[in-house]
């Protein structure tokens, strides 16, 4: 059995899994991926939703599709099922989360208003990560 070092959100290591259905790969968590260093997971297709998806940003505490749908269940599903694969891996040193997501995102955030403007905060699956696994944090930008 490997053991990971590092949790890492999926679409950072090449994983299609972005609501366009595109990656966010990057060449050093590609390569730790390749390793066999990396637990890789996407909260937001762990939650069922679907890929590609509509965009979703986080406002007044629900997570909203921008055409007003209200995906906050599946976040929440998606971010526990996430947590609790996580926590199956004691090897786990670090945390690499896709930046402003509002999901992976942490300290920053789209804010609600599908502009690409950002607000100080953390998407659903950073704050349990935050308050259940006393891990360091950084998010790629
Ligand atoms: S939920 Fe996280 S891992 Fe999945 S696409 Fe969004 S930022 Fe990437």
């Amino acid at each position: 059995m490997s053991s990971p070092k590092f949790l890492v959100s999926a679409c950072l290591v090449g994983q299609k899994c972005r609501y366009d259905g595109k990656d966010q790969a990057r060449d050093f968590l590609v390569k730790a991926h390749q390793a066999g260093d990396v637990l890789a997971v996407c909260p937001e297709e762990l939650g069922g939703l679907p890929t590609p998806r509509p965009p979703a940003e986080i406002f007044q505490g629900r997570v909203l599709t921008h055409q007003n749908v209200d995906v906050t269940e599946q976040y929440r599903l998606g971010a526990e099922k996430a947590l609790q694969i996580a926590l199956q891996a004691p090897s786990l040193e670090k945390i690499y989360l896709k930046s402003n997501s509002p999901m992976c995102g942490c300290g920053k955030i789209y804010d609600g208003s599908f502009s690409g403007k950002l607000t100080s905060g953390d998407g659903i699956f950073a704050r349990e990560l935050k308050s259940k696994l006393k891990l360091p944090i950084e998010p790629v930008d």
